[in-house]
């Protein structure tokens, strides 16, 4: 793999001495929006944002299902008791937004979603041969920040979480927690994330935590092991548990160096007394299997506003909002622009097509810089079903058959590349840089 990609290529927009600030530019590229009358920590996402999105949750998604996870649905409500039994009534309520009365009962907006994938795991008998049994949902969760700490993607809400629960045996904890730790990894490296530290969070002072010593013993004995045996340096910290147990949590920082938690991996011997889950183990008797929660990329929000500050705007192909566009010459060549658009749809490309009437080609070139790829059509193209493309780098490939170009980039953005061209092949115009 690559380093960073961004250091392949100049950072195309950013003011000189600024630092990268998503809400400016998301704003500028039109990825998301807030309105008064939505309320504040409650973006929306525009067309653009929209397709880095589903992106991302289809590629996490596609990891998650090689790695042996199922997906599930499950819902946003639950009643007050459902909370009251997880515990989040009593050590995290000040987060969660007041219950709504139907009725004869309360519900409430979720604050995680571990309680409903735990009744998942309680709806029939489980065996022991099912574990370890692995429920991912790429789910909402909502969290009542106060509306003076809100502020574009990363203060929200309405959060989007990539969340998992391994329901397994004690035996099977650590293992499935390096596992986690590893598939967090590999996300991470294809994203071009650098984490700052791996941090061990422990309780601090103070009544949040359920009380339970040997419990959280044992959680913290194993974390500590998954990490020593990940080979990974960290710090512990005290006062950044979850209310139920400790957890490790992977940290980023923005261009200010602000850190905030992406991915973490728990081990929860808490919530699976709770709900009284079970197994029938080997010998015929039930146990109490434990709970790996883990979440790769964190929330859609958060991840999203980290990208578009790592890569002001000129993402890797496979996450450009436009990945192609095309520049007919001139109005001769609109037709067979269209052409190719429709070729570059069936190839599953998100590709434009931006014509004369949006000024000149230097213009729409210019236009168009954060685009991965852009290909002129003049008459030459049009007659001999070429293309011409530039990089957005500025390397210019000898022109192809348009069904090889197609190919060419389909191959890199299926393989999530974090290079624009096959390395391997000379382009010519390199030199040009
Ligand atoms: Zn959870």
């Amino acid at each position: 793999m690559s380093s960073n990609p961004v250091a392949a290529e100049a950072a195309p927009q950013a003011a000189p001495g600024s630092a990268p600030d998503h809400r400016r530019l998301g704003r500028e590229l039109e990825l998301f929006g807030t309105d008064p009358l939505i309320g504040s920590g409650l973006p929306y996402w525009l067309p653009d944002g929209a397709a880095i999105r589903h992106t991302l949750e289809e590629f996490i998604r596609g990891r998650e299902r090689r790695a042996g996870y199922q997906h599930v649905y499950s819902p946003v409500l639950g009643k007050r008791e459902l909370y009251e039994i997880s515990g989040h009534w009593q050590h995290y309520r000040d987060d969660m937004f007041p219950p709504m009365d139907l009725g004869a009962e309360q519900v409430v907006l979720r604050p995680s979603l571990c309680p409903h994938h735990a009744l998942i795991y309680r709806s029939r008998a489980r065996s022991h041969r099912e574990l370890p049994l692995r429920i991912a949902e790429l789910g909402g969760m909502y969290r009542s920040e106060l509306s003076g700490v809100l502020g574009g993607l990363t203060r929200v809400r309405a959060i989007q979480l990539n969340d998992a629960h391994v329901f397994c045996t004690p035996e099977q904890a650590a293992d499935e927690a390096v596992a986690a730790l590893e598939l967090i990894g590999e996300a991470h490296r294809v994203l071009g994330i650098r984490p700052v530290r791996h941090r061990l969070s422990l309780p601090g002072a103070g009544g949040k935590y359920v009380a339970d010593p040997a419990l959280w013993e044992r959680a913290t004995a194993l974390l500590t092991e998954v990490l020593r045996r990940s080979g990974v340096p960290f710090e512990a910290a005290e006062g950044e548990a979850a209310f139920y147990g400790p957890k490790i949590d992977i940290q980023i920082a923005d261009a200010a160096g602000r850190e905030s938690t992406l991915s973490t991996v728990q081990i929860d011997f808490h919530q699976p007394e709770r709900f009284g889950l079970r197994y029938t183990g080997p010998d015929g008797a039930k146990h109490r299997p434990v709970m790996v929660h883990r979440s790769v990329i964190g929330s859609v929000e958060r991840v999203v506003a980290h990208l578009i500050e790592l890569y002001r705007g000129a993402f890797p192909a496979w996450l450009a909002p436009t990945q192609l566009v095309l520049l007919p010459l001139s109005e001769g060549e609109r037709e067979r622009a269209e052409q190719v658009r429709g070729r570059c749809l069936d190839r599953g490309l998100r590709v434009e097509v931006a014509g004369p009437e949006r000024g000149s080609l230097g213009a729409r070139i210019r236009e168009a810089r954060l685009v991965p790829y852009q290909a002129v059509i003049g008459p030459r193209e049009a007659a001999d079903d070429l293309l011409a493309l530039r990089l957005r780098d500025g390397r210019r490939p000898e022109p192809l058959p348009v069904a090889e170009a197609l190919a060419r980039i389909g191959a890199l953005v299926d393989a999530c590349a974090p290079e624009l061209w096959d390395a391997c092949e000379p382009v010519p115009g390199a030199e040009r840089r």
